[in-house]
């Protein structure tokens, strides 16, 4: 790519670059967009192979990706090389980092669970004095939440509880299975709430920046997008302190280039963004780059069965669906040992179970799955993870990516708070299910380690004082004010729920905050 002036860099495709993009441009904005993989052909590079063309049947974890979970011999092109992309943290504290740098991000394969924070998280600090408040709070950011469900076309049944802020929705006003409905029966009893799960419908199956974001920025025609260049550090004008550009190397020639830009908007995803100041040594001038990592805990959880589904007895409308139960804890009353709350996802499934579950070998064990398919019910926690200095992230400066590039170190753990959470979580559930009939299979309060969510957030916290924060309420640098940061690296704290739907608002909202300040000539 030649040299030349753009109005603003983008780094980064996925749900928060596509946003900026999209808002930008079509204000008239020109873009241009660096992105560190290639471009995918969402249909084509998605097909399967068959098993039998996998080295271990699709039954192994693929190599180079001991720290995603989620990977299998089918997906393994879909995530970062963790040898290409290497990232440290000590031995007794592992992370899972779960990275994508295909264009468009891991907007391409996102569960798509689509939620609002509450106040109960943006001014949480007014709840139980832990933390810090956001400098926004619902009311701000909801108009953009807003416009962000109709874009994405969330699908949810208004609640009216307060935890649960209800949104644009598509509504879903599907009936409850039968399993269901003696489940949300045993909560009522509880006061423990059972809601419609809500999530991003989006459009042909995908709701990602590809097909919902990036498409109106390209019909603008102010957007030019270089895929496979991995941004190396961000630059500075010496004379004035504001960000100039970028250099970059292109992934497979290793060719080094660079742009020069009157704006810089990082989206590169929380760390990734994170890492790119700390290796550029801007914006830190608060010392709090890099610290307050959070994440959601998952991994406690709790697998049942419905008795009268079992041996091919279900009635049609027994099992089935999905629901979700919003945070209840610390809103009303107070948990004896910990702050915050958590949310569990419920399943009904009228599917083959587990073979996890069950203490049985060989022909035994066959007979288990036989008599109890179709009717597994279970429950998953998600739970918020406190904002803590300590989390952190910091540059290695012994272990560099394929391109020479320094690399992270992860330095995170739960707290005690954390570990009650997912004890009463798990107790919770297993309450629940024994109330509604289910007999409890298994259960787990163990919670998976640090970064499993695929939520980092938090490493440049929004905040009104420069002292303590890396961004002010627009996401714009408090250091260097033509250098934004769209991704959830903003967020100050995270609670339950799953980020994306606030990143989005907040990257619409900054990007709009942007170009105003361009179109008055502050940037
Ligand atoms: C399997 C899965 C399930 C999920 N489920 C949910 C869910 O149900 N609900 C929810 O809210 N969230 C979910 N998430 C999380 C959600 O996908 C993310 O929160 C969101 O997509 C983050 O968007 P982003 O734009 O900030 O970052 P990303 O999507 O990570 O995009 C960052 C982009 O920046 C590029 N980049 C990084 N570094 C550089 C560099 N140095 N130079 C150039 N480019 C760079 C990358 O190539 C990438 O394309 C899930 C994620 C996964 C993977």
């Amino acid at each position: 790519m030649p040299e030349e002036n753009v109005d603003v860099l983008i780094v980064g495709s996925g749900h928060s670059g596509g946003m900026v993009a999209k808002i930008l441009t079509e204000k008239g904005i020109s873009c241009v967009m660096l992105n560190a993989g290639p471009i995918v052909d969402y249909q084509k590079d998605r097909e399967l192979k068959p098993a039998h063309e996998l080295p271990y049947r699709g039954f192994k974890m693929p190599g180079r990706l001991p720290h995603v979970f989620q990977a299998n011999e089918f997906n393994a092109n879909t995530w970062v090389d963790e040898k290409e992309v290497p990232y440290t943290f000590n031995q007794d504290q592992p992370y899972n980092w779960v990275r994508v740098r295909l264009f468009g991000g891991r907007s391409l394969f996102w569960a798509r669970q689509s939620f609002r924070l509450s106040n109960y998280e943006f001014k949480a600090k007014d709840h139980d004095g832990f933390g810090t408040n956001w400098p926004i709070d619902l009311s701000d950011l909801a108009p953009y939440y807003s416009r962000v469900e109709g874009i994405f076309r969330v699908s949810g049944h208004p609640d009216g509880l307060p935890q649960y802020p209800d949104g644009n929705f598509v509504v879903d006003d599907s009936p409850w299975s039968g399993s269901m409905q003696r489940f949300i029966a045993a909560g009522k009893k509880m006061n423990v709430p059972v809601c419609k799960p809500r999530s991003a419908m989006g459009r042909d199956g995908l709701a990602s920046s590809i097909n919902l974001l990036l498409p109106d920025a390209f019909a603008t025609g102010k957007l030019t997008a270089v895929p496979n260049v991995v941004v190396r550090e961000i630059t500075v004008d010496k004379n004035t302190g504001l960000a100039n550009g970028a250099n970059f190397v292109d992934r497979h020639s290793r060719r080094e280039m660079s742009v020069k830009a009157k704006v810089v908007v990082l989206a590169a995803g929380c760390l990734e963004s994170t890492r790119l100041l700390l290796n550029s040594k801007l914006a830190n001038s608060s010392g709090v780059l890099g610290h307050y990592l959070i994440d959601n805990i998952y991994g406690p959880g709790v697998v049942c069965s419905v008795p009268e589904a079992r041996d091919g007895k279900a009635t049609a409308d027994l099992m089935g669906g999905g629901a979700l139960i919003p945070r209840f804890r610390n809103i009303n009353t107070k948990a004896p040992n910990f702050i915050r709350g958590y949310a569990l996802n419920v399943w009904s499934s009228d599917r083959p179970m587990d073979s996890r579950n069950f203490a049985a070998y060989g022909v035994e064990l066959q007979k288990k799955l036989d008599s109890y398919y179709g009717s597994g019910f279970s429950m998953s926690m998600m739970g918020e993870v406190l904002s803590r200095y300590e989390n952190h992230v910091s540059i290695d400066k012994n272990v560099v990516d394929a391109w020479e590039i320094p690399v992270l170190h992860v330095d995170a753990k739960y707290s005690d708070n954390e570990f009650n959470m997912s004890r009463d979580a798990v107790d919770t559930g297993v309450a629940m299910a024994e109330a509604a009939g289910f007999e409890v299979l298994s259960k787990n309060y163990e919670p998976n380690p640090p970064g499993y969510s695929i939520h980092e957030l938090g490493t440049s916290r929004m905040g009104d004082d420069p002292k303590t924060s890396v961004l002010n309420k627009w996401n714009q640098s408090h250091d260097i004010k033509n250098l934004y940061v769209v991704d959830a690296s903003s967020f100050v704290s995270g609670g339950w729920q799953n980020p994306t739907m606030t990143i989005l608002s907040l990257s619409m909202r900054a990007s709009e905050h942007l170009a105003e300040q361009m179109r008055q000539g502050n940037v």
